[in-house]
């Protein structure tokens, strides 16, 4: 369509197209004066996505063009990266005062999706740039947050070190993903149904990179470089050189972004899966621990929104991390409760440490935003602001006896002289930017107070000009103006041109009025604008002086920001305590047991709360791996069936991530994994069958759960045939019972499978409890031990009119039905004198048998009956 590349081009058009060449990825924004124009289809694009006019260039060759004034670019620029888009910024490298030929222009920085760092990100989420190195039966990732300098990289070995990986990633949700431009392993993922390529699916912005990037001879030494270290050992990468290429990877393509130092990124931390609770994608989003399964829904729905009070962005972004990788280690899960519950106890320290914490702004942002050179005098004040509000913090922790909290009190550094460095040399109330001027307080160099005070002079002495020239000419209307372009005049306005005296120069003629200067004029401006220059100057170097000395506190500042994190986590989980009535579980370390007297869900819990209608029903819950690790709960539809087992994760997630919990008591064994699966998952977006997707998640379970597991099947097999799906059932319950011994929480409505007791010592039948009033069903959601034996279908058809006739025939049907069924189960039970209580016929010989008095029946008798009861079967055949 537009052919960038035209002959007949002006010098800037062709400045405009060498550098798009050069980003052809990219929306190039272009400066021309005050302005970021946008030219060809990046205007289009521009146009549509800003909701901004589309203009022409040139009206005879209609070059598309949009612009936005470079003061309001930030907004305009975010957005962008929201929706998706890269923009590279094209800025003018000189000043056009300075040069009479055209001013040169070049590329400063690539903004993309996963390198955003405005301040229109979430405060409550990270923003991750990612790469993923693999190699047959390894895969490395890292993750980068650019906007807090948050760095890191995990590998993972063996067969499912690529499904592993897969979930990480999709558990980081990262904005941007950088792959291999030519991995014949990554395209083929684009056809595949596996982890990666769901995962790959929720990434928006998928950036390919040469090949020779993700080389250990390239992306080692730039890493060793960027963390100014000799060998990676100290980050725990040097064993797995995956983790290390990918991470080297993101470096590479944040420098070549960023076109600058990335001083706040220097350390990597080096993680294992095996550090905490494993949770699948499938199951985080199953179980709404951070995103809504329907966006439509609201946010509010989930656990993240339901627990997070938390006082600062970085304890928000740590929540939210905690929640999708709770911890494993006992001890570390027990140190928490400790500290936890020392505040829980204490409303007043708690309060204190909480509005102390509400005073600290993001500093990892801050800092970030200082490191790339995009704070303005605002953003050192907010960092020096929040500082200033940590002696307050310190106060309360120097107060606690829990060793964590002494721990984190060590890390904590308030940096006064930091905080009083910039206190001291910014105005309270400077200008947004340095640009005009206006940041730096008086007293702080001797220089830049006298050229304040020349211009100032000048300009009271060009206000007396003004005065002055009135009276002289006798026109009140004379006015002195300043614009940038023409400096100082004097403007009479036309009417009056026969008053001007004779030592007037004119300098600019308008429609209605003419411009004058005189000789003492332009001393004066020249006097103010040297000083004003000069002045800037200082500024700019005094605000450059500061800036270094944030950077050179940068380790301390991230540190201290790490430490607040934690700090303001666990403040939350005491506070979200104590306002909810949640208990310290206790650890059980000798068995495998999840122990839950009067639980409740945490999310629809709060939420009842908050709408105030109905209240939660609390429910128990007993698992352990000698006598009961399988629940199998029946019951009608809107029992609460899926809600009982989304309670029970939630209440293992929450005591794992070392929270407290919604319920009276809870004694737990930490779990490795948690899987979620719900029959019939509604994958229609994809195009692939439901029931094949329920059916690959269940494989993954049944491949790869362990003892140790938790496993939630809910409504498994709903997505075919009955037969089908009862069949597969049945069959994956008893090898999830004989084989993998998982707790595993299993809710159906397949009655049938409940007779499964009677073989698996371990399973236990729970059904949900109904109270039937002759004009409906109450539902009571409380869960109690037994199998659910009725169809309430048919009574809620009844309840809801259908005719008499239609009802008394379903239930016959529905009788006919459960015999048949009833048949099949005892014989898949291996039990089939079973079968003989459910038929007529077997029937009346039981019933004849339960008469028969066997004691004082003769040998003959005995045999007579026999043979009697034989022929009764033996004419039921024929
Ligand atoms: P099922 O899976 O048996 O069809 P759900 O778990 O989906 O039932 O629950 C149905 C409805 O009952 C939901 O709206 C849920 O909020 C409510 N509910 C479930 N359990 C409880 C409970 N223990 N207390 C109060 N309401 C509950
Ligand atoms: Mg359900």
């Amino acid at each position: 369509t537009d052919a960038p590349l035209e002959p007949a081009q002006t010098p800037v058009m062709r400045q405009y197209t060498a550098a798009k060449q050069q980003h052809p990825d990219a929306l190039l924004f272009f400066r021309l004066g005050d302005f970021y124009e946008l030219f060809y289809e990046d205007a289009r694009t521009a146009a549509r996505e800003l909701q901004i006019t589309l203009t022409a260039r040139d009206r005879e060759k209609a070059v598309p063009m949009c612009g936005v004034p470079f003061h309001a670019a930030d907004a305009h620029i975010a957005r962008l990266l929201r929706k998706g888009y890269r923009v590279a910024i094209c800025e003018q490298m000189e000043d056009p005062k300075q040069t009479r030929k055209i001013v040169r222009r070049e590329v400063t920085r690539v903004l993309t999706p996963g390198t955003a760092i405005d301040g229109t990100l979430a405060e409550e989420h990270n923003n991750y740039l990612a790469a993923m190195a693999l190699h047959t039966d390894r895969a490395g990732l890292a993750l980068l947050d650019l906007s807090t300098g948050e760095f890191r990289a995990t590998e993972f070995a063996g067969a499912q070190a690529i499904a592993l990986c897969a979930d990480e990633l999709a558990r980081s949700a990262p904005a941007e993903i950088l792959l291999p431009a030519g991995n014949p392993m990554l395209a083929a993922q684009d056809h595949d149904s596996g982890p990666l390529a769901r995962a790959f699916e929720r990434i928006r912005t998928k950036t390919p990179v040469d090949d020779w990037v993700f080389t250990r001879d390239y992306a080692l030494p730039l890493l060793e470089r960027q963390l100014g270290a000799h060998s990676l050992d100290g980050f725990g990468v040097a064993d797995h050189p995956l983790a290390a290429i990918a991470a080297g990877v993101l470096l590479h393509y944040a420098q070549a972004t960023q076109k600058q130092q990335l001083s706040h990124i220097d350390s990597l931390r080096f993680y294992e899966r095996a550090d905490c609770l494993q949770l699948d994608q499938v199951t985080v989003r199953n179980l709404e621990l951070v995103d809504p399964l329907f966006r439509d829904a609201g946010s509010e729905a989930t656990l993240f929104h339901a627990l997070d009070c938390c006082r600062t962005p970085m304890g928000k972004r740590l929540l939210r991390s905690t929640i999708l990788r709770p911890l494993l280690d006992p001890a570390a899960i027990a140190c928490r409760y400790q500290a936890v519950g020392e505040l829980h106890r204490d409303l007043i320290e708690r309060e204190e440490l909480r509005r102390a914490l509400g005073a600290v702004l993001d500093l990892e942002r801050l800092l970030a935003r200082v490191s790339l050179d995009s704070a303005g005098p605002r953003d050192l004040l907010a960092l020096s602001a929040s500082l200033r509000a940590l002696p307050l913090v310190c106060a309360v922790l120097l107060r606690r006896q829990a060793p964590l909290w002494r721990s984190l009190l060590a890390k904590v550094d308030a940096l006064e002289d930091l905080s009083q460095s910039i206190d001291e040399a910014i105005l309270p109330e400077p200008a947004a930017t340095l640009a005009e001027g206006g940041v730096i307080r008086p007293g702080i160099h001797a220089e830049l107070d006298d050229l304040r005070a020349t211009s100032q002079s000048g300009r009271t002495a060009i206000a007396a000009i003004e005065e002055r020239e009135r009276t002289r000419t006798g026109v009140a209307s004379l006015k002195v103006r300043y614009t940038s372009v023409f400096g100082y005049y004097i403007e009479l306005t036309r009417s009056n041109l026969r008053h001007v005296p004779a030592d007037y120069e004119r300098k600019q003629t308008l429609v209605n009025a003419e411009r004058f200067t005189t000789p003492e004029l332009k001393e004066y401006e020249q006097k103010i604008l040297t000083a004003h220059e000069r002045s800037l100057e200082i500024e700019k170097q005094l605000f450059a002086t500061l800036r270094g000395q944030v950077l050179a506190a940068g380790s301390r500042i991230r540190t201290t920001s790490t430490a607040l994190a934690e700090l303001d986590l666990l403040a939350n989980f005491a506070h979200v305590a104590a306002e909810r009535r949640y208990v310290e579980p206790s650890l059980d370390l000798e068995g495998s047991i999840l122990e839950v007297a009067a639980g409740r869900h945490p999310v629809i819990e709060h939420m009842m709360e908050r709408s105030g209608v109905e209240r939660f029903v609390p429910n128990a819950i007993y698992l352990d791996d000698q006598t009961a690790s399988l629940l199998l709960i029946t019951g009608p539809n809107m029992g609460g069936k899926s809600t009982y087992l989304r309670q029970a994760a939630m209440l293992v997630l929450m005591a794992q991530m070392g929270s407290f919990v919604p319920a009276d008591r809870m004694r737990f064994t930490p779990t490795d994994r948690i899987y979620t699966r719900i029959g019939a998952s509604d994958n229609v977006a994809r195009g692939r069958s439901t029931f094949m997707v329920e059916m690959t998640e269940t494989a993954t379970i049944l491949n790869t759960a362990t003892a140790q597991s938790l496993v939630l099947l809910d409504e498994m097999g709903r997505g075919t045939a009955t037969y089908d799906g009862l069949s597969l059932a049945w069959a994956t319950l008893e090898h999830l019972h004989n084989e993998i011994h998982a707790r595993t929480l299993f809710a159906t409505h397949y009655h049938e499978l409940t007779l499964l007791a009677e073989p698996l010592p371990r399973l236990r039948n729970l059904r949900v409890s109904v109270r039937e009033t002759p004009e409906r069903i109450v539902f009571l959601h409380t869960v109690e031990p037994g199998a659910a034996s009725k169809s309430y279908g048919i009574e809620v058809a009844r309840l809801a009119g259908l005719p008499q006739r239609v009802i008394a025939r379903a239930r016959q049907v529905l009788r006919l039905h459960e015999k048949a069924e009833r048949q099949a189960t005892a014989e898949a039970l291996g039990a089939p004198l079973q079968l003989t209580i459910f038929t007529p016929l077997s029937q009346r010989i039981l019933d004849r048998l339960h008469a028969t008095e066997v004691d004082s029946l003769t040998p003959l008798q005995a045999l007579n009956l026999l043979s009697e009861l034989k022929q009764e079967i033996g004419s039921s055949r024929g």
